[in-house]
């Protein structure tokens, strides 16, 4: 028997309008997102342009996977050049790009070995893995009874391990049973931390800076506190800088603000150019060395293409003009929204290129003023509610910057 002919529109009638695609999604397509009404189809730099070829300016940035901007020519290049010669080896064999990778990740960073993965999620996934076999095999934890300290409005990604110790309920609920072995604390909150922490813990994992939180930085002298305090208690510290990393804050990691080294790094996002998924637990030999062969893995993680572009990433990472440029610019969007604040902005944090700017609630939501942006032509994205988040690519022109500023200036006058 033959499943029935399921009717679709034709596209016979030439090429569909974004209102078309977006209803064409509604069937078909899992709703476990709430996009902008926009349909992109083309991007270069912090440009992107719609079905209709309207021209937006991106200051989201794939949520800083775009940090060196659309379509980068030197990473298109990279990626078109690997193409050409070899995609996908697994790890069964070696391949010819990965030793480079890894090599200028670790100098770049400061450590010492890499474990190359796709997503963000998995690179968290990895390191928590890591950091119990660590736990077992040289702290001298019980077995399972090995302990991960996190903070409360983490966000570390999607999988059931993961949002076991979210505390934000939407990513939980109905996701149960969970997976055990986590201690939520408050964030920025030192003795909090302190009195979690104790004979059975692995590992401290937090974020330098949370974005999805709505990019929350902490006071100066928690990350050093971090750091002190689990070398005092005989843990890992891991740093999630899937969002925070590569540039994003004016230093390449955002752990460097205060000169703290991490045990274990996680990267993400941009570590893939845009292109690809790459991501990557970068530590100390000493702890990623406990992992030993079939003990983990990944089909794609560390393939040759994946490795062409993240090697490329990093280069363009080695001449520090990313991170000038987030640090220069950094100064521009501060300024600029410290103009607006009591105009529309209740108050706002940022570092480098990167900014959680909470909107009156008398003006509207953030999901509001993120659509009336997008009508000035202009993209971004909210969370929580009122905060709207900042994050545009770092190749981005102080005049683009300051008409994106302008634009929410505009919107934040006229209401929504
Ligand atoms: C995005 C993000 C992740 C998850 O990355 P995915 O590639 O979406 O799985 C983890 N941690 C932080 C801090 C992130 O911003």
């Amino acid at each position: 028997m033959t499943a029935p002919a399921r009717t679709r529109p034709s596209s016979a009638a030439g090429p569909r309008s974004s209102a078309d695609l977006i209803r064409a999604e509604e069937p078909v397509l899992a709703h476990n997102y709430h996009p902008l009404p926009v349909v992109v189809a083309h991007a270069e730099g912090t440009w992107v342009e719609d079905v209709e070829g309207r021209r937006y300016l991106d200051m989201l940035a794939g949520y800083s996977a775009l940090n060196f901007g659309h379509r980068n020519p030197v990473l298109i290049d990279a990626a078109h050049r690997q193409l050409d010669r070899l995609t996908l080896t697994s790890r069964a064999f070696h391949n010819d790009r990965l030793a480079q990778f890894a090599e200028s990740l670790a100098e770049l960073t400061g450590l010492d070995m890499v474990l190359p993965m796709n997503t963000g999620a998995e690179a968290v996934e990895s390191a928590i893995k890591v950091a119990r076999k660590w736990a077992y095999e040289v702290k001298g934890v019980a077995p399972d009874r090995a302990t991960i300290v996190v903070a409360a409005d983490n966000f570390h990604g999607r999988t059931t391990t993961i949002v076991s110790f979210s505390t934000d309920e939407t990513a939980r609920a109905g996701f149960g049973p969970f997976t055990p072995g986590f201690r939520v604390v408050p964030y920025n909150d030192l003795a909090a931390l302190e009195a979690a922490v104790d004979e059975t813990t692995a590992a401290v994992l937090i974020e330098p800076i949370q974005g999805e939180a709505g990019v929350v930085i902490p006071d100066d002298g928690y990350l050093t506190g971090v750091r002190e305090l689990t070398r005092r208690a005989g843990c890992l510290f891991i740093a999630d800088e899937i969002q925070s990393g590569l540039g994003r804050t004016g230093t390449t990691l955002a752990v460097e603000h205060e000169e703290v080294v991490p045990d274990l790094l996680l990267l993400g996002k941009a570590l893939g150019g845009g292109i690809v998924p790459v991501s990557a637990v970068v530590g100390r030999r000493d702890v990623l060395g406990v992992l030993r062969p079939g003990e983990h893995g990944s089909t794609f993680g560390g393939n040759p293409l994946a490795a062409a572009v993240g090697s490329a990433v990093v280069g363009l990472l080695e001449t520090g003009e990313y991170q000038s440029r987030a640090a220069e610019l950094g100064v521009v969007l501060r300024s600029g929204l410290t103009a607006l604040v009591g105009r529309g902005v209740e108050s706002f944090r940022s570092r480098g290129l990167w900014a959680g700017v909470d909107i009156d609630p008398a003006i509207g939501t953030g999901r509001e003023i993120s659509e009336g942006l997008m009508r000035e032509g202009v993209l971004v994205k909210d969370t929580h509610g009122s905060t709207i988040r900042l994050a545009p690519p770092l190749t981005i022109t102080g005049e683009e910057l300051q008409s994106a500023l302008g634009a929410l200036e505009k919107v934040l006058s006229q209401g929504v």
